[in-house]
């Protein structure tokens, strides 16, 4: 049984009914009953005043048989990214608390930086090597990790909130029947009922929500580059790299890749930089951009944008930080014309220095710069260009 009344305890007060999301549940002869379709969700659990339904006793079930904390290593042109090595060393973390093993899977064509995530707290990585997983691919990546996944049982899968791992975690957990949380900000293991604790940003932004997967195995979550820190790398860490062979004949695919087009307006990746310059609305129009992206080009930076611009068509979304952008934290981060939303610092407050300006001395984005300049651009951003430019001859 996956949820049970205590008869004894339930007074047929009906609390639970109107709790019950799915409408799953009706007060028949004074008693509650569940009726089919339970997510076991837990909200007539909570609603329930007198402790009479039981679901503690699923969870245990549920985790039967399935074992160990997997994370997804992303690779592009043939090298792990840099998100891979920050979700192993976060995964090692989850795994010690569970007690068992952590293991990394990888698919693509002649990887490097294999053995970095044995060192950053692997104790195997599955490696799939072969010339169709060299780039990635829906179907076959699909296929070859919920075989992966079907034949070891992992209790928990991380992969990177990344325009591959948005594409291919979801599909994953909707063959396999699995919850998934995306874009999580904060995972930790329940000591008591041993579940993920994902934590993630929702209503915009304003509200943290922790999420759990009671029901349903492995319990999925994505993380977006730079959320977590990179452990400690351990060169002498010893760990298993296990090759497992691809049949790319029995899978059929519904698309073919063509060849990958790279974004020409992108001169330095907004995720790797150290350095990033960030245009908002305060620009006025698409043109004004110029400005912003001359600084960029004197220091070596990246060029960032809040999500008006991208909206307005000003600049292309690759270039967008924040809660529906990329999230970074590079050494130096200039905001040009930029409030502060809170959907805005979600993709860049962790940043080691933050300077802003800005004119107005109450613009929200002040409480988390380092220094702050209050004052118009127009005059302060090309002041900044000129003076760079002096002193790098
Ligand atoms: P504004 O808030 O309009 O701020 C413009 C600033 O420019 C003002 O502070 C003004 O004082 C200043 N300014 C104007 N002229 C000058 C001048 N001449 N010199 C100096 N300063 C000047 N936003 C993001 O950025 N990234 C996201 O990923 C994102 N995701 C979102 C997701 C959701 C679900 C929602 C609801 C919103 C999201 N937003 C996101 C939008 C966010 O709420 C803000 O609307 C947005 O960040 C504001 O951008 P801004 O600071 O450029 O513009």
């Amino acid at each position: 049984m996956e949820i049970q009344i205590d008869l004894d305890k339930c007074t047929g007060c009906g609390l639970c009914v109107p709790a019950c999301p799915f409408g799953v549940l009706e007060i028949v002869d004074d008693k509650a009953q569940i009726k089919e379709g339970c997510t076991l969700c837990g909200a007539c659990q909570e609603a329930c005043g007198y402790d009479a339904i039981i679901i503690e006793a699923v969870e245990a079930e549920v985790s039967k048989g399935f074992r160990g904390v997997w994370v997804f290593a992303e690779q592009r042109d043939s090298k792990v990214k840099g998100v891979a090595y920050e979700l192993v060393s976060e995964g090692r973390r989850l795994a010690n608390a569970l007690e068992t093993e952590l293991c990394a899977v990888c698919f693509g064509h002649g990887v490097e930086g294999i053995e970095q995530l044995i060192a950053y707290g692997a104790d195997k990585v599955y490696l799939v090597d072969h010339p169709a997983l060299a780039d990635y691919q829906d179907d076959l990546y699909t296929k070859e990790l919920v075989d992966l996944i079907r034949q070891h049982r992992p209790e928990i899968l991380l992969a990177g909130a990344t325009p591959l791992g948005r594409s291919l975690i979801p599909r994953v957990a909707a063959i396999l029947e699995t919850g998934l949380t995306a874009d999580c900000t904060g995972l930790e293991i329940d000591p008591e009922s041993k579940l993920l604790l994902q934590t993630r940003p929702t209503f915009g932004g304003n509200i943290m929500a922790t999420i759990i997967c009671q029901a349903r195995r492995p319990q999925m979550s994505t993380v977006r580059p730079h959320v977590f820190q990179k452990g400690r790398l351990e060169e002498r860490r010893r760990g298993e790299i296990i090759r497992v062979d691809f049949d790319g004949q029995s899978v059929t695919s519904r698309t073919k890749l063509l060849h990958l087009l790279k974004d020409l307006t992108e001169k330095v990746n907004l995720e790797d930089a150290d350095i990033i310059v960030c245009g908002g609305r305060g620009l006025g129009k698409a043109e004004n951009f110029q400005i912003v992206a001359e600084l960029a080009e004197v220091l070596g930076a990246a060029l960032g944008s809040s999500r008006p611009p991208i909206d307005d068509g000003w600049i292309p979304y690759s270039h967008q930080v924040g809660q529906t952008g990329k999230t970074v934290c590079p050494k130096l981060y200039i905001a040009c014309g930029i409030s502060g939303a809170v959907q805005h610092l979600a993709g860049m407050q962790t940043s080691e220095i933050i300077v802003a300006i800005n004119e107005d001395p109450k613009a929200p984005i002040f409480e988390v710069a380092t220094y702050g300049i209050v004052g118009d651009l127009f005059k302060i951003v090309p002041m900044l260009t000129a003076k760079l430019k002096e002193i790098r001859g």
